[in-house]
């Protein structure tokens, strides 16, 4: 028997298209003020690694193009957020994410082990001029006493500056007990978000995101953080690093539970782990309760930026890579 495909919408030819093409659905593009056009078609396709039926359908779906006087050019973040939604398995992003990721399929049990990291930290101004001022919050061990505190701020005139930190993390393996809390960050999290990249300046419009239906960890931090307050749970957000193979700046939020434990909820590391790996391999109580042995917190408040830099060059940029060897 034959099953008729809706009139006017070619069928996929393989299971790869037809992941491509669910990735479609729901995807926004970096708005065009915001966007940042650097890939031509062929690199942007080869981070994609998918067929060129695939990249038609892609293109002609809504991945955008952006004119430029070299010719069409793609913003990355456009090809990480189709890619993660995408199932396809094969793309850079996909691959490179499952990797940074594979934390969130092991049984959180085995997270509550002591690990060392040394963290080297670069901080580039890319078109540097006279004299810097620059601003770091440093990263915490798990045992550091209760936060508060400012960032280290310095002046040195040269365009790159190094920091070094040991810091030592210990995950936590917890459920949510207070019934109430339970409930209400189950709701928090059903909700059919999608969760993306975006350039800092639209991620701050919290209701541009919510309305298109779209989380990142900051939005999704300060949305539950609000619900919780409100309902009169003690929150504190965490603006901080995932550490591993590459280290992301990451934000989450810890709630004071009913046995006077302070437990965290990660909002994106729910959805991204669902996304990539599908709900069934993660543990439920992975983002809602317990935490990675990967979390490196700061003192810096939820949507501040971690590293800060001025200069005569304006808007001086600041740009931060931070590799960590695993002790
Ligand atoms: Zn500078």
């Amino acid at each position: 028997m034959t099953r008729a495909s809706d009139a006017g919408t070619p069928a996929p030819a393989d299971v790869a298209e037809a992941g491509w093409q669910a990735a479609l659905h729901g995807f926004i593009p970096v708005p065009a003020a915001h966007a940042r056009p650097e890939l031509d078609a062929a690199a942007a396709r080869s981070l994609l690694r998918c067929s060129p039926r695939a990249w038609a359908l892609l293109t002609a779906g809504g991945l955008t193009a952006h004119p430029t006087p070299d010719g069409e050019r793609f913003d990355g973040r456009d090809l990480f957020n189709l890619a993660v939604y995408s199932g396809s398995r094969a793309s850079v992003p996909e691959l490179a994410l499952s990797l940074a990721m594979r934390f969130a399929r092991q049984d959180p049990r085995d997270w509550a082990r002591e690990r060392r990291w040394d963290l080297h930290t670069t901080l580039t101004c890319p078109r540097h001029r006279g004299a810097g001022e620059w601003r770091a919050w440093s990263p915490h061990s798990h045992d550091t006493p209760e936060p508060g505190g400012e960032p280290q701020r310095w002046r040195d005139p040269e365009p790159t500056q190094t920091l070094e930190h040991q810091v030592r993390t210990r995950g936590v393996h917890a459920r949510l007990r207070c019934s109430r809390l339970a409930a209400e960050t189950a709701d928090e999290l059903a909700r059919p978000l999608r969760y993306v990249r975006m350039p800092a300046a639209v991620r701050a419009d919290a209701r541009w995101m919510a309305d298109l239906g779209l989380v990142d960890c900051v939005s999704g931090t300060l949305a539950l953080a609000r619900r919780l307050g409100a309902a009169g749970f003690e929150v504190r957000g965490r603006s901080g690093w995932l550490v591993g193979p590459q280290v992301s700046a990451h934000t989450w939020l810890d709630v004071r539970d009913d046995d006077g434990r302070w437990k965290s909820v990660d909002v994106a590391h729910h959805h991204l782990a669902r996304a990539l790996f599908g709900p069934g391999a993660i543990a439920p109580e992975a983002f809602a309760g317990s935490r990675p042995d990967r979390l490196v917190p700061t003192s810096a408040p939820v949507g501040e930026e971690l590293f800060a830099h001025r200069c005569l060059a304006a808007p001086s940029d600041v740009t931060w890579q931070i590799s960590a060897a695993s002790r």
